[in-house]
């Protein structure tokens, strides 16, 4: 057999095959280009168009686009409420943005944790954690798979919290016959290069709630109550302001970006999937890797491929593997530091180890492999 790269053989791959990218193709390339030579560069016609199709895409009342994923999250967030002294239920098995824009508000975050198989915000625990202070649960669709959320509008409701869903893994999955997007009270998205649509950096919250998206237009434009284009349209400089805002705006050059991408998504998706399949045909044999579990009566997205690696089969640990891959040219990841491990949330939020055991045992086994719609068989 020859040596592994890792000990000084060839590598499988030359160039490194990473574990997400984007697809452009020569049509999101012209779309692009006619915004260049266009009048407006922001605030312009594309982003209320990308707006329109995104909202039509979910079944949505209502989608605002915003700077990025975690503009979208800060956004819902005060749009829901959230404010000081506020208690926000995350997963600990999330990227650091979901806690994070809870702090932005003066809340806290309070980590719950998942579900052994899918890594997906495990209800009970959420129950668990559920105090006076509590004001809203943010599920995190992990990898592209709809949450629990028979479950957890039982508990919002009961309890009477908002419940918002960072869907960032998730744009194109269903659960049951309803879409993402219409899961939750907010639901927010990442177009994050590596996401399943990208427009470089951009964002987009989904909601029912007309005056909340009216409220989240206002705060990602400084709090102001017109834009520059209306105010153009109606030859007036005048703007008032009853509460201050951020610039969490996206460009009409991302919005045509989007607006183009976003007719692919149903394909990628189940280009998504078909890999996921391959996967799990490869997988089935090999009792060391385990697929996460997938959940019934839902479709799954497959942002992300993860495999959990079982020590006690295997001579080599999570950390060998994860650099033999790398050096093969294969780019694997690790997805995520449990949230409430990270340097902030112990030394400022007093958060530490055995908080959310089963998050914390997961991120020792977890790899996430190569998945997006441009790679080949
Ligand atoms: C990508 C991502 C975010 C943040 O999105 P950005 O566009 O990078 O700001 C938040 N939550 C999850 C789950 C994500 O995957």
């Amino acid at each position: 057999m020859t040596p592994l790269a890792l000990s000084g053989g060839p590598p499988v791959r030359t160039t490194l095959l990473p574990y997400a990218r984007q697809t452009v193709d020569e049509d999101d390339i012209q779309t692009v280009e006619a915004v260049l030579r266009s009048d407006w560069l922001t605030t312009g016609p594309k982003v209320e168009e990308f707006e329109k199709a995104f909202a039509a895409f979910t079944g949505t009342q209502e989608a605002v686009a915003v700077s990025n994923g975690t503009a979208a999250l800060h956004a819902a967030y005060a749009a829901a409420g959230i404010g000081p002294g506020d208690e926000v239920i995350v997963p600990a098995m999330t990227f650091a943005a979901t806690a994070n824009a809870a702090v932005f508000l003066g809340a806290r975050p309070v980590f719950a944790d998942v579900h052994p198989e899918t890594l997906l915000l495990d209800p009970v625990c959420v129950e668990a954690r559920i105090t006076n202070a509590t004001k809203a649960i943010v599920a995190v669709d992990y990898a592209g798979q709809p949450c629990d959320y028979a479950a957890l509008r039982t508990l919002a409701q009961k309890h009477h919290l908002v419940l918002l869903a960072d869907a960032c893994h998730a744009l194109g999955a269903t659960y049951g016959t309803a879409k993402v997007g219409t899961l939750a009270d907010f639901s927010t998205f990442s177009f994050h290069a590596v996401k399943p649509l990208a427009t470089g950096e951009g964002g987009m919250i989904t909601t029912d709630d007309i005056d909340a998206a009216g409220r989240m237009r206002r705060l990602r434009n400084h709090g102001l109550t017109s834009d520059h284009r209306e105010r153009q349209e109606r030859g007036s400089w005048l703007y008032e302001m009853e509460q201050v805002g951020w610039n969490e705006r996206l460009s009409d050059i991302h919005c045509a970006l989007g607006i183009s991408q976003l007719k692919k998504v149903p394909t990628w998706t189940k280009r998504r999937q078909s890999i996921a399949r391959m996967y799990d045909e490869a997988f089935a044999s090999l009792a060391a890797v385990t697929s996460l579990g997938k959940r019934a009566g839902l479709t799954h997205a497959y942002h992300l491929y993860v495999v959990r690696l079982d020590p006690k089969r295997l001579s080599a640990n999570r950390k060998v593997i994860f650099e033999a891959l790398r050096a093969e040219g294969i780019g694997v990841n690790v997805h995520y530091i449990p949230v409430h491990l990270l340097a902030y949330y112990r030394r400022d939020q007093g958060t530490s180890e055995g908080l959310c055991p089963v998050a914390e045992a997961a991120y020792q086994q977890i790899v996430s492999l190569p998945s997006f719609a441009g790679m080949t068989a």
